[in-house]
């Protein structure tokens, strides 16, 4: 049996919404194991960028119990243990492509070549052209693909990417998405994609659903979930 790296039980989040208590995550009961590959698809506004933020430690559940077994506490965990590739863009603006890419590694004291790592993640991504520009320059989806390499470049347990290719299109999403499985090949990083496309969904080996916050595992796989 692999690592179990998140385990959640009957996990909840409400949001107030002027005055109105809003369920955005009901019930949500999961395991993420080491190595997993996860779609996780739904409608716009039934839940994915909330269960994603309470995975990565970045928001907390309003019920239930949400762990990490093999990773620690949830303030522990970005962005070395788990890397969230956020919804909308989020480099830092005063930074080269290059050094938001470098930033996981920075922040974790990280002991490897940071420049050979850095460089190398960029040719994964094909972004060696643009490793000195500033994040001002860039276009949505090339913005989307240095995020996706700053995500990957520290080797995390887990990688949490929020529509990634929302903005790409169809082989452009595709050519970002080989570029991360040629970097996943052979490591034990579990992976969930938030996607509302069904190309992408296809490429996953699990398939989580969601609708009005209500999750459901809904292709089987064994005993899992
Ligand atoms: P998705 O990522 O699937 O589009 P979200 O997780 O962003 O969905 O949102 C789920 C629900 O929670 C929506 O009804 C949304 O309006 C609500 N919601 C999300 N974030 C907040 C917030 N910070 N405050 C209040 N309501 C929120
Ligand atoms: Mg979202």
């Amino acid at each position: 049996m692999p690592d179990t790296l998140i385990e959640a039980e009957s996990v909840n989040r409400r949001y107030q919404q002027g005055g109105v208590s809003v369920i955005a995550l009901a019930c949500a009961t999961f395991r993420l194991y080491a190595g997993d590959r996860v779609a996780l698809i739904g409608r716009s506004g039934s839940g994915k960028s909330t269960l994603l933020h309470l995975m990565a430690g970045l928001d907390v559940p309003t019920g239930g119990i949400l762990a990490w077994p093999s990773l620690g506490a949830g303030e522990t965990l970005l962005p070395g243990k788990i890397a969230l590739v956020f919804q909308v863009p989020s480099l830092l603006e005063p930074l080269t492509v290059s050094e938001n890419v470098a930033l996981p590694l920075l922040m974790a004291n990280a002991t490897c070549d940071i420049s050979r790592a850095v460089a190398d993640s960029l040719a994964t991504f094909g972004l060696e052209s643009l490793a000195r520009k500033l994040p001002e320059e860039l276009s949505g989806g090339q913005m989307q693909r240095v995020a996706m390499a700053r995500a990957s470049v520290g080797n995390p347990s887990v990688i949490l990417a929020d529509e990634p290719t929302g903005q790409l299109d169809q082989s452009t999403g595709r050519a970002l998405l080989d570029a991360l499985d040629a970097h996943l090949a052979g490591t034990r990083t579990a992976l969930v994609i938030a996607t509302h496309d069904p190309a992408v969904a296809e490429r996953m080996e699990r398939i989580w659903q969601i609708e009005h916050g209500a999750l459901i595992e809904a292709v089987a796989a064994g005993e899992r979930i």
